[in-house]
């Protein structure tokens, strides 16, 4: 590899249905922490409910830095918000990752369910795009969530698929403290 390739930052996505997307982007976040790197995490659709991860997130700073931008679950689980109410708000989510990416101080950002968002017509896959064509080359971004974009698939440098094989929810067993949230 040459200096200028491992100068260049990755498009990283996790995606599909199996469980793990946000678990490896924080798990990557943890990492690069331990090299002293700078971390931007903005979530879309997540709230600030007590989220493990945002008091987990908060012994890793200053060098992380989170933002959940989102009001909850999309017209599942009782939520009975307008649609329009959860566009405002991705659409604050995107303009906050917009300046993150383009600030140029952060070595990674992770934009956390930024592909349910898109999916659910909250942004554009076009949106999605914009922000990896438009970053510094250094930047790592990644992404995460279901159904991301074959745009963005096509355009990413690093991609996995989570795959269900079994989930405990399908027994109908509740999320579990610490594991799932
Ligand atoms: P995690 O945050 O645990 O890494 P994820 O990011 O891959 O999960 P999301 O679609 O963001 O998955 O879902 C978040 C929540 O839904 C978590 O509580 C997670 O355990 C749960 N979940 C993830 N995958 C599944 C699945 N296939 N079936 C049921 N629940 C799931
Ligand atoms: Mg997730």
């Amino acid at each position: 590899m040459t200096a200028n390739e491992a100068a260049r930052g990755l498009v990283i996505v996790y995606t599909g249905d199996g469980k793990g997307k946000t678990t490896a982007a924080l798990g990557l976040c943890l990492r690069a922490v331990g090299h002293g790197n700078k971390i931007r995490i903005i979530q879309f659709i997540k709230s600030d409910w007590p989220y493990g991860e945002r008091r987990g997130l908060e012994r890793l700073a200053p060098e992380v830095e989170l933002d959940s931008l989102g009001i909850g679950c999309v017209g599942i689980l009782g939520d009975d918000k307008p649609l329009e109410e959860h566009r405002s708000a991705a659409m604050k989510a995107l303009q906050t990752a917009r300046e993150a990416v383009a600030s140029d101080r952060y070595d990674i950002v992770i934009l956390d369910e930024i592909n349910v968002a898109g999916h659910l017509g909250l942004i554009a896959a076009a949106d999605i795009l914009s922000l990896i064509t438009a970053k510094p080359t250094r930047l790592h971004v990644v992404l995460t969530g279901r159904f991301a974009p074959p745009e963005l698939i096509a355009a990413a440098d690093l991609v996995t698929e989570m795959k269900e094989i079994k989930h405990p929810f399908r027994q109908g067993e509740p999320g579990r403290k610490g594991i799932d949230f």
